[in-house]
């Protein structure tokens, strides 16, 4: 009986001693919400104080960072101001767009600031791009885009009166940390009075120096252009000769000479579309080539050339009477060689000397 009840006090305390891991959570289920109620408040606060520190940082590293790039900016347009060169920067994305004094100071225009849906176009028409130079301009710069490298090219800009200048513009990208061009910037350098003396010595050596009309040698080089690229169409190749010019030179003067023989180019150069070539050999000597021409065309304009070149000049009382002779050689399709047309043409005002001058002798190749 005794061992019996040893037995029940060891069977309850055992029993008493088996709580599980639940019986504790529900045993100490205030205690716990509210502990994890304390931890959870605690990793909020002092995340949202990290954040708060963190943007409080950066915020100070940005308006530090933009200050510097103000300043830089400042810097940047300072110098650009004060050097003697046109200098400009149009960024890709279209703002913070620079440009010197000095491109206001030549042309009358600057580059705004901010640049709304910036394209290859619309960079030509901030930059004033010639019309005729536009198509350079677009693939230079296409080019730089592409190959991201730098550019030279001669193009004419336009100032605000409506004039061009000739410039040499060098623009070169700048690129970004993925390797995209983030801007362009450039140098204007005005070449205009060495590009126009140029033009000018250039025009110089194709030019008769009297009468301002193509010389010879720039002639034939036309002449042979035209016929090697243009061997289906017609074409008229003509010499004029003044007859007996030298009683001008004896009567009226070497200077009055002058006078009508550049009175005779003018005669020409209306009586020939501008797109024929015409020319002085030298002397009293005209050299014509007519492209596409009827074949009655061409008969009309000769009688109508022989009727104007015939005129009279007076110098201090004296009068003379000229005329023109002319040999032309007509080619119905151009497949002909420019010395076969000279030789044609040369026989055939020899003709019309011989004929008795003041007329056209026509020869068909
Ligand atoms: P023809 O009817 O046979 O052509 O007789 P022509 O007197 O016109 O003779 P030719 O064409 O052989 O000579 C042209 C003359 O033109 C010779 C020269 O005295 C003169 N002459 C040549 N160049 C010039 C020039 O630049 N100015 C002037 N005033 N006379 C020139
Ligand atoms: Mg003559």
């Amino acid at each position: 009986m005794e061992n019996m009840e040893i037995d029940s006090t060891i069977k309850e305390d055992i029993y008493e001693c088996n709580h599980t891991f639940w019986d504790f959570l529900d045993m100490y289920k205030l205690e716990l919400i509210l502990a994890l109620v304390i931890v959870v408040a605690i990793v909020v606060v002092v995340a949202v104080m990290a954040v708060r520190s963190f943007k409080k940082k950066y915020n100070v590293i940005r308006q530090q960072e933009e200050r510097i790039m103000v300043l830089q900016q400042k810097r940047y347009q300072m110098i650009i101001d004060n050097s003697d060169e046109m200098l400009y920067e149009i960024s890709m994305q279209g703002d913070a767009c620079i440009s010197s004094d000095k491109i206001m100071e030549k042309f009358g225009w600057f580059i705004p600031k901010r640049v709304d849906n910036l394209s290859i176009r619309k960079l030509s028409e901030i930059l004033h791009v010639h019309p005729d130079d536009e198509d350079l301009f677009y693939s230079s710069t296409e080019g730089l885009v592409a190959d991201k490298s730098s550019k030279e090219i001669l193009i004419r800009l336009g100032k605000m009166d409506g004039t061009y200048i000739w410039c040499n513009v060098i623009y070169f990208p700048v690129l970004d940390d993925s390797n995209n061009v983030a801007s362009i910037v450039g140098k204007i350098v005005d070449v205009d009075s060495s590009i126009k003396e140029k033009m000018q010595l250039q025009l110089q050596s194709r030019t008769d120096g009297l009468t301002g009309l193509l010389n010879k040698q720039t002639f034939e080089e036309e002449t042979v252009k035209y016929i090697m690229a243009n061997t289906a169409v017609s074409s008229a190749f003509i010499f004029v000769d003044m007859d007996f010019f030298k009683n001008i030179n004896d009567s009226l003067g070497h200077n009055m000479g002058d006078q009508v023989i550049k009175n005779t180019a003018i005669k020409l150069q209306v009586i020939f579309a501008n797109c024929d070539l015409v020319s002085r050999f030298g002397g009293d000597e005209f050299c014509i080539f007519v492209k596409d021409i009827p074949l009655e065309t061409l008969l009309d304009k000769l009688r109508f050339a022989v009727d104007k070149l015939a005129d009279v000049y007076t110098y201090n009382g004296v009068r003379v009477k000229l005329t023109g002779s002319i040999g032309a050689a007509y080619c119905a399709d151009a497949s002909v060689r420019y010395e076969q047309l000279f030789s044609t043409a040369d026989k055939a005002l020899y003709e019309a000397k011989r004929r008795g001058r003041n007329q056209f002798v026509i020869s068909q190749i």
